[in-house]
């Protein structure tokens, strides 16, 4: 019986393990206790470990949710570098005390963002991104 990070059991989206290393831990003792009881260590019996790490933990379940979303970010690299760059400028811009009124910063954001963005693009990544991640 692999648990924790040895057996990868690693969510890295919401970056937590040590979560994941106690409850397999846990249902694995169980499943050795279970194992030494009834005097069988065969593949049958250490097999329940699997059953409880899928029924009685959110572990698989969990993993299993954002199983896409490493791919994802590998394919739309951009969401970490242009989106969030898109963001603190536009903050940047409305937070900036000026001659210029709110409602025309606005319009400036918009077309930065449709010059540096492209909105079909952004729609895109939104949905794509919705399915990897919700
Ligand atoms: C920087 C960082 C931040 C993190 N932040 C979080 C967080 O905020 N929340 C969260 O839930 N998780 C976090 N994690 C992940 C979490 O730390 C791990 O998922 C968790 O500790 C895994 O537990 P484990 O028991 O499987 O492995 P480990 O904690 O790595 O324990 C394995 C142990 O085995 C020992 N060992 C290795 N080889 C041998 C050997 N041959 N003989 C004897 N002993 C050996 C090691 O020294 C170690 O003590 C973070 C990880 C890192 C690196």
């Amino acid at each position: 019986m692999v648990v924790g990070d040895a057996a990868q059991l690693v969510n890295g989206i919401h970056r937590e393990g040590s979560n994941h290393a106690i409850l397999s831990g846990k249902v694995a003792a169980e499943t050795a206790i279970e194992a030494h009881e009834k005097g069988d260590f065969s593949g049958r019996t250490l097999h329940r470990y699997r059953e409880r790490l899928e029924k009685e933990t959110p572990t698989m379940n969990d993993l299993r949710k954002y199983r896409n979303a490493v791919t994802f970010m590998e394919r739309h690299p951009w969401v970490l570098t242009l989106y969030p760059q898109l963001a603190a400028d536009s903050i940047a811009e409305m937070m900036n005390v000026d001659e210029e009124s709110k409602r025309s910063k606005q319009w400036k954001i918009l077309r930065e963002v449709i010059r540096r963005g492209s909105i079909p693009r952004m729609i895109w990544d939104g949905i794509d991104g919705g399915r990897s991640f919700i």
